[in-house]
């Protein structure tokens, strides 16, 4: 029989997404774009935009193979079981049973019975699953952590990926050991709240030092971090460990310590400056991306300028902008205040272009530098990423999963240009 996933959202659905795979193919099912008796989706719930996208491809995939058994799972599915049901799902799971896919999928075609689970406990195991190989992928995603518990007031990841639990650390060091064996060169740790990872005593300072003693694994790069998780004992890791990525992604989420505030983000601009700084002593150069949220309820045009210049000041390398989405369920939801549509489109598209712009400052720091360049994409030209997250283009050919050195020539429309150094 054949299958299609199709994934929406995050790196941790990206993992799920690819340990479903890795199940199915292992039981002889054969992936199929065009010819699929069973279409598995993979939902994202993190704003309305995630909501609408998710089940516009139920009806999308319902219409093309009205056949095929039809599977939908993830935070969207968790987040509104009665739309999906509607929809004339078959297998309906929300973030738990992932891993058991196969089996429900063998009990719905000997029984045809419609299956729905959804667990609204916030308690729960960590869901063991490990990966040996990512099929489509250079890069390897090792989910290490799921749920969140900070509650952020515009937040519905709370309640729909549950409470933090880890996995098991020496399972973490046994799935990355068999990733490097089968050649991944780059482990991309990722997580909800990556940074909350804790297992038998184990923070995720402890386990980025032991998974890096992998020789040949080249780089360790942590999808997000929140900047309340980065003490001492981490930028010691990042001044003593060259295999840790200079490139991290901390989530700002505003610039004004009001908004903050009513976001119930556990921090002040004083302390993210600060941190921010001492990353910057041991890592001068280093890479920081993040994520703003515009037009959260209460947010003025004043308040946002202070967004501006906080971005400015602390100089990101890249800001992921959203324009603030209200979630059932959240605190914000239930503000005042809230900001209409067409400012939340004006401030998105001014800060954009102040992200392109810092972007563009620090693309351009590497013009005439030879880098080390993973090749992750190879068609007539080759395309490849720095440690530092730099995207790079190279004219010729280049194999994919070779890290390369290439010499940076020039700039344009969002990648640098660059030739192989030989
Ligand atoms: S830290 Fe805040 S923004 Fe991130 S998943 Fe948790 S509640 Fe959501």
């Amino acid at each position: 029989m054949n299958f299609l996933i199709y994934t929406l959202g995050c790196k941790v659905n990206t993992y799920e997404s690819e340990i479903i795979k890795e199940l199915l193919l292992k039981e002889g099912y054969k992936e199929s774009e065009t010819n699929p008796d069973i279409v598995i989706i993979n939902t994202c719930t993190v704003t309305n935009m995630a909501d609408h996208k998710s089940m516009k491809m139920v009806r999308h995939y319902q219409k093309l193979f009205p056949h095929a058994l039809l599977v939908v799972c993830g935070c969207s599915a968790q987040n509104k079981k009665t739309e999906y049901e509607n929809l004339g799902v078959d297998i309906l799971l929300g973030n738990q049973k992932k891993s058991e896919i196969v089996k429900l999928i063998k009990d719905y075609l000997k029984n045809h019975q419609k299956f729905t689970y959804i667990n609204e406990n916030r308690q729960l195991p960590f869901e063991d699953m490990q990966i040996k190989k990512f099929a489509t992928h250079t890069r390897a995603f090792v989910k290490i952590e799921d749920g969140c518990d900070n509650f952020c007031s515009y937040c519905v990841i709370p309640f729909v990926r549950g409470s933090i639990r880890s996995k098991d650390f020496n399972t973490t060091l046994k799935e990355v050991h068999d990733l490097v064996l089968n050649n991944h060169q780059e482990i991309v740790l990722t997580g909800i709240h990556t940074g909350a990872y804790n297992n038998s005593n184990h923070d995720l300072t402890d386990l980025i030092h032991e998974i890096s003693k992998e020789d040949n694994l080249k780089r360790i790069r942590i999808s997000s971090i929140e900047i309340t998780e980065i003490n001492n004992k981490f930028i010691n890791e990042l001044q003593n460990n060259p295999k840790i990525c200079n490139h991290l992604h901390i989530p700002l989420q505003s610039g004004s310590d009001e908004i903050l505030k009513l976001m119930n983000r556990k921090y002040n601009l004083e302390k993210f400056k600060e941190i921010i700084k001492k990353i910057r002593k041991v890592r001068p150069d280093i890479a920081i991306t993040t994520d703003v949220i515009v037009g959260h309820p209460f947010e003025t045009e004043e308040l946002f300028l202070e967004t501006i210049n906080t971005v400015q000041e602390i100089n990101f390398a890249k800001i992921h902008v959203f324009p603030y989405s209200k979630r059932d369920k959240t605190k914000a939801s239930l503000m005042t205040n809230q900001v209409s549509e067409e400012e939340k489109k004006d401030r998105s598209k001014r800060l954009i272009a102040i992200s392109n712009e810092l972007e563009k400052n620090y693309y351009q720091k590497y013009l005439n530098q030879t880098l080390e360049v993973l090749i992750i994409q190879s068609k007539d030209d080759s395309i490849g990423i720095t440690d530092n997250y730099l995207k790079v283009k190279i004219k010729d050919k280049i194999e994919v999963n070779q890290i390369i050195n290439v010499l940076i020539i020039d700039y344009k429309n969002g990648f640098l240009i660059g030739q192989k150094v030989v």
